[in-house]
């Protein structure tokens, strides 16, 4: 057996080393077992260790070396306490850190209407050039010696490119290191757009979401202008987005209205981004969430058909893989994570990145912090699939978290698992190439 990426230190320190003792064993709940070109990869979700058992190991529950190794456990070990325990140890030893990564919604207004939206309903602000400045000078003030990464969000963020023009300069102003990435439907995003997002808001990254082909894309965004050359028109800023060297996700949503239309428009992007670098794409099933989405007639039906889109954009557009965590997973996403607040366009802070102005933590202008709330954003949920989940120890839900309001489904169980496996196989390809 070879070890092809050592357990978390943490892990190691908390969870402390088997003996077997005679005692009644069973297969640890947190390993994923894959074969590979010279046996097969065992990885423990919890202790983050990795290994390469050859072709004339066996993987059973007297193997002494998968009992050292936590890949067998006693019978009697309750390992999804043991989890959680190790969870909040290594979040506590973590320590505070000061804010550096911020989500700011320019307005909450935007010029298209796609039906799907989760910010139906929400009052429409858009931030003014004061506030604008203020926000700068906020970020500048709490992140001490951090670089800032700004995640430009709405509405649509370039309805509003005054606000980011205000922030970038001033942080420019007083040298501030920072970079950018964006969430935007990409209509404003001309070649003079994208060369000024690239040189003065240090932008690297934009997410653009294509809803189907022409007719099924217009017809869902909908946009107010009714400017029937909407589609070629996002095409086309992809197109330049990408020679100016922005890199592109395109994310398509898929309900069971426009999934067939979805796989002709990758077809259809394959021809057209010919060339381009830095395309990726990113296939996610559109939920009941704020309306009624087209169902599938069942989530398997729906999964499968979400991952071989995902399979063809893969071919199209390889993305690169990130290698599996060197440390145990402690946060969820911006909302439970210090390190990141919503500085909302009136310049109230919140959590989460579904904008709501009822959960407020703070203010850019103000000392005052209200705790409770930011704490109220760490509460987790368990459902009862967890309890026997693999993934557990690296999949964490907030119980505020209205995008799992439903529960978990086995779309995210199916994707969670892959993405772990497909991060085992690239430490495995690394390790061959020494
Ligand atoms: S994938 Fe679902 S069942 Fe598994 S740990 Fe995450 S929320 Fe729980
Ligand atoms: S919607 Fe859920 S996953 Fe997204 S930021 Fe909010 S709490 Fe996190």
């Amino acid at each position: 057996m070879v070890t092809i990426v050592s357990p978390f230190e943490i892990a190691q320190k908390l969870y402390p080393t088997q003996y077997n003792t005679g005692m009644a064993c069973k297969y640890s709940s947190f390993m994923i077992s894959l074969p590979c070109e010279e046996g097969t990869l065992l990885y423990h979700t919890l202790t983050g260790e990795m290994v390469l058992l050859d072709r004339t190991e066996t993987v059973n529950e007297s193997n002494q070396h998968l009992f050292f190794h936590k890949f067998i456990v006693p019978t009697k070990l309750d390992e999804h306490k043991l989890a959680l325990q190790i969870r909040s140890i290594a979040s506590m030893m973590k320590g505070k850190k000061r804010q550096s990564s911020f989500l700011i919604p320019t307005t909450t207004d935007c010029n298209a209407r796609c039906f799907y939206c989760f910010e139906h309903g929400c009052k429409r602000i858009t931030m003014t050039a004061e506030t604008a400045k203020a926000v700068a000078a906020y970020m500048i003030r709490v992140s001490g010696n951090e670089e800032l990464k700004i995640t430009w969000f709405g509405g649509e963020p370039l309805y509003n490119q005054e606000a980011i023009e205000t922030i970038c300069s001033e942080l420019k102003k007083a040298d501030k290191p920072f970079s950018s990435v964006m969430v935007t439907n990409g209509y404003y995003l001309d070649r003079e757009t994208a060369e000024t997002a690239y040189r003065d808001w240090n932008l690297r990254l934009v997410q653009i979401t294509l809803d189907g082909t022409k007719d099924v894309y217009l017809r869902t965004k909908a946009y107010i202008d009714h400017d029937p050359d909407a589609f070629d028109r996002v095409i086309n800023n992809i197109i330049t987005a990408s020679k100016t060297g922005i890199a592109v996700n395109i994310r398509l949503n898929m309900d069971a209205n426009n999934a067939e239309d979805l796989f002709c428009l990758a077809a259809e992007l394959k021809d057209r981004l010919n060339g381009c670098k830095n395309i990726t794409g990113w296939c996610e099933l559109l939920r009941d969430y704020i309306v009624k989405v087209g169902n599938f007639p069942s989530e398997e039906v729906a999964v499968e058909t979400c991952l071989r889109l995902q399979k063809t954009l893969d071919e199209q557009w390889p993305r690169s893989k990130e290698g599996l965590p060197r440390n145990v997973v402690i946060n969820s996403c911006i909302a439970d994570n210090d390190a990141c607040e919503t500085i909302l366009p009136d310049g109230t802070i919140s959590k989460c990145d579904k904008i709501d102005f009822q959960s407020i933590i703070s203010s850019i202008w103000s000392e005052s912090v209200d705790y409770s709330e930011i704490q109220a954003w760490k509460e987790t949920i368990v459902f009862p699939e967890c309890k026997t989940c693999s993934v557990f120890p690296q999949c964490i839900v907030l119980k505020r978290c209205k995008g799992v309001k439903n529960g978990c489904t086995k779309a995210l169980r199916i994707r969670k698992r892959l993405e772990i496996e497909e991060k085992m196989m690239l430490e495995y390809e690394l390790y061959k190439k020494g």
